[in-house]
């Protein structure tokens, strides 16, 4: 007789599967075969020499990806959310002022992150699918002074890709820190860490560089490390204090790395291979690749009769497509349905665009007409099938 009050789970008896799916939501997107195999390697330890050099080929990817000369670069263990309190808590100290653009919801969250370290936090607001002035901006940094303003290049939930230029100099003028949510789009779509003077950028792996989600590239300006690390009080998270994370990653001068956390090495494996095919391909070549794909997809979608949810054409982002929710249809139905039929992962809208919008995330090796061709289809497919009411 067993002591023990829980038996094994029958369901463990059952060998694990997994389907074969195209992901064609938001997020995550395919992870190709060769990041997979990578992924496969071995585990050794996190502080074999072998894995610092992984974390160095992983670190100086990562200045290639976001455009920065900037020594603290580095991936946080975990995912996009991650991230971002890892800016924002290592940034901000309680009752300090924080300025938020809130145009979806990476705003919302970026908001929410900052009022729980007790920021004083104020917003800016545009409606789904808008962006801001630079004059709204200057506007909102003059009067609040914040030590931090956050924007979100690409506004996943509602398919913006947001201007970017100028806004560095005008938070630098205002002796603020600018902190840009680069998740959907870095690889995608055009954006120069140094040149345009951010001072903090993060992206999660899942998105453009096709790696399994769980690691979160994120880099630090020489102003931000100089704002972080005279700081009066500790960080409020010990497991995302940058001075922590900059010994385990080599980014301080320090001779020797202390132990910090088990780093999820196997995805780091994966980071530095996506890493890598990006690497091969060329930024300005991705960059380019995903414009074209996306116009191609966007001229496609309103010869269907669909519309695009974010009128400005220049304001699209290149990456996640929203597509107004066609009339008459029920969503749930129409992604569902290319789900069943097609095997494939649309989305619906998040945050503020729910019930507004479907979504369509084609990102890095995911971007291509061959795929377009395969959610049109099955677009079209859906139309004619799901139930239509009499508009
Ligand atoms: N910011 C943006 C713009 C995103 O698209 C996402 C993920 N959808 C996140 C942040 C959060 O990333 P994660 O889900 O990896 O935590």
């Amino acid at each position: 007789m067993s002591s023990l009050s829980v038996p094994p789970p029958r369901c463990l008896q059952k060998p694990l599967t997994v389907p074969h799916r195209h992901m064609f939501g938001p997020g995550p997107s395919n992870v190709p075969p060769r990041i997979l195999q990578a992924g496969a390697n071995p585990v050794i330890g996190h502080m074999h020499p072998e894995i610092f050099q992984i974390m160095s080929d992983i670190r100086s990817g990562i200045q290639y990806l976001f455009q920065t000369h900037n020594p603290m670069t580095f991936a946080v263990s975990g995912t996009g959310h991650t991230a971002m309190e890892c800016a924002i808590f290592n940034a901000v100290e309680a009752g300090d002022g924080v300025l938020v653009a809130v145009n979806g919801i990476w705003g919302e969250r970026a908001a929410e992150v900052a009022e729980r370290i007790g920021a004083r936090v104020n917003t800016i607001a545009a409606p789904p699918g808008g962006c801001f002035t630079n004059t709204e901006i200057e506007q909102a940094l003059s009067k609040h002074r914040p030590v931090l303003f956050f924007l979100a290049h690409g506004e996943s939930s509602t398919g913006v890709l947001h201007p970017l230029d100028g806004i560095g100099p005008l938070c630098h003028k205002y002796d603020c820190l600018f902190l840009l949510d680069s998740v959907a789009s870095v690889g995608g779509a055009p954006v120069c860490m140094d040149q345009q003077g951010i001072d903090i950028m993060y992206t999660g792996s899942q998105k453009v560089l096709n790696a399994p989600p769980g690691t979160a590239p994120i880099s630090f300006s020489e102003r931000a490390c100089q704002k972080i690390f005279n700081r009066r009080t500790k960080p409020v998270s010990f497991f995302l204090d940058l001075s922590w994370l900059a010994n385990y990653w080599g980014c301080d001068d320090k001779p020797s790395r202390m132990y910090h956390h088990t780093a999820p090495v196997s995805a780091f494996y994966a980071l530095r291979e996506g890493l890598a095919v990006l690497a091969e391909e060329g930024l300005e070549s991705s960059w380019e690749r995903h414009r074209k794909v996306a116009e191609y997809f966007h001229a496609g979608l309103e010869r269907m009769g669909l519309k695009l949810f974010v009128p400005d054409k220049t304001a699209r982002l290149p990456t996640v497509t929203t597509i107004l929710a066609p009339q008459g249809y029920d969503w749930k139905e129409i992604t569902a349905y290319v789900m069943k039929s097609h095997n494939l992962e649309i989305s619906g809208g998040l945050g503020p665009t729910v019930g507004m919008v479907l979504r369509v995330g084609l990102m890095g090796g995911n971007s291509s007409q061959a795929k377009v061709d395969m959610v049109l289809a099955a677009l079209r497919d859906a139309l004619a099938h799901c139930h239509r009411s009499k508009v």
